[in-house]
């Protein structure tokens, strides 16, 4: 598995990581059986880096992924997780709860330290309080030795300038934003380059949209982006191609883009990952799906309060 810098961290990542909240059942359920397995075909594959949360599952993603990675070795993987978010809507971004966030988190991942921890979803919550109250706590946790390095994740694009400008951070991790229908990660790539910033892309799939599986309940796309992704699918079909493949080959040929998070539930999908970041991707193929997909360029949803978005 190729492996890029991540901004300035020193850590080396693929460049298709694992994303873990399906393993708290999110996109529908997976034994604990075939999460371990896919775990460890992740790590024979150089998939060594993975990204969780407490709001996966509520808290189930943690404690099955610190399972399945209890037996490999901790220096053999790069470990991600989240502060801030607890539940659909419950966010508490206060000094003492990210800090008892973090003590629980290492407790079900058993480990004593994460590598990246990541202020989660902050466009819900009033940004003055993240810049002010939830870093400061994550530098006390860096400086106590429970993680190495501090990032904040959310939905709109604007938040990553808002937050630099008042406070530097190792990485930002962005999700739907770089996919075969949204280029808008790529254009903040500059200013982002320029605060020395480790990028993390995630969701090459737009959370399932640029599948031809069934997508969960929860997904926010309205109708329009929906039936033009499947227009892409079935396209693909009838050309004996697949759409998923040809959104991960694209989310991960950016090469200012260290690394790209898909969400996995089994062994067979790290196996499919893997080999298709290490095929060409069909020009003519890309070309056709991003016709298709032109009347919903650019389109998202809203998330979290108007203010941040
Ligand atoms: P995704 O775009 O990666 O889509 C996940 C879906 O794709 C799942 O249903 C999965 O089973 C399916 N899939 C995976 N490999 C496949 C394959 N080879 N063929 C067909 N389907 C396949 O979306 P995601 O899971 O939401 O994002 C990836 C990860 O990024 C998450 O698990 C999480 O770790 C992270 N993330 C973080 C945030 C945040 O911090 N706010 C938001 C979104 C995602």
């Amino acid at each position: 598995m190729h492996h890029r810098h991540l901004g300035i961290t020193g850590l080396q990542v693929p460049i298709v990581g694992f994303g873990a909240s399906p393993l708290g059942g999110v996109f529908g359920p997976v034994e604990t059986g075939e999460a371990a397995q896919a775990v460890a075909a992740a790590i024979d594959l150089g998939i060594d880096l993975f990204d969780v949360a407490p709001y996966y599952g509520l808290t189930r993603a943690e404690t099955v992924l610190g399972d399945a990675l209890s037996t490999i070795p901790r220096d053999r993987y790069t470990l991600a997780t989240k502060v801030g978010r607890y539940g659909a809507d419950e966010f508490d971004f206060t000094a003492e709860r990210v800090l008892r966030s973090i003590e629980e988190s290492l407790r079900r991942l058993r480990v004593e330290t994460v590598d990246i921890i990541t202020c989660h979803d902050i466009e819900f919550v009033p940004l003055e309080q993240v810049i002010g109250e939830a870093v400061p706590a994550l530098h006390r946790a860096r400086d106590q030795g429970k993680a190495r390095f501090i990032g904040v994740s959310g939905l709109p694009l604007s938040i990553y300038s808002h937050v630099l400008d008042q406070v530097p951070l190792d990485t930002i991790l962005s999700y739907c934003h770089h996919t075969l229908f949204d280029a808008g990660l790529a254009e903040q790539l500059p200013y982002l380059q320029a605060q020395r910033v480790g990028v993390i892309n995630a969701s090459p799939f737009a959370m399932g949209l640029l599948t031809a599986g069934p997508l969960p309940d929860w997904h926010p796309a309205g109708e329009d982006i929906r039936a033009a992704c499947r227009a892409a699918a079935d396209h693909c079909a009838r050309r004996g191609a697949s759409l998923a493949r040809l959104s991960l080959q694209f989310s991960v040929s950016n090469p200012g883009i260290p690394t790209t998070l898909t969400g996995i539930r089994s062994r067979r999908e790290v196996e499919q990952n893997a080999a298709w970041v290490a095929e060409p991707m069909d020009a003519g193929l890309l070309a056709e799906v991003e016709a298709i997909l032109a009347p919903i360029r650019g389109r998202s949803w809203r998330s979290g309060r108007s203010a941040n978005s």
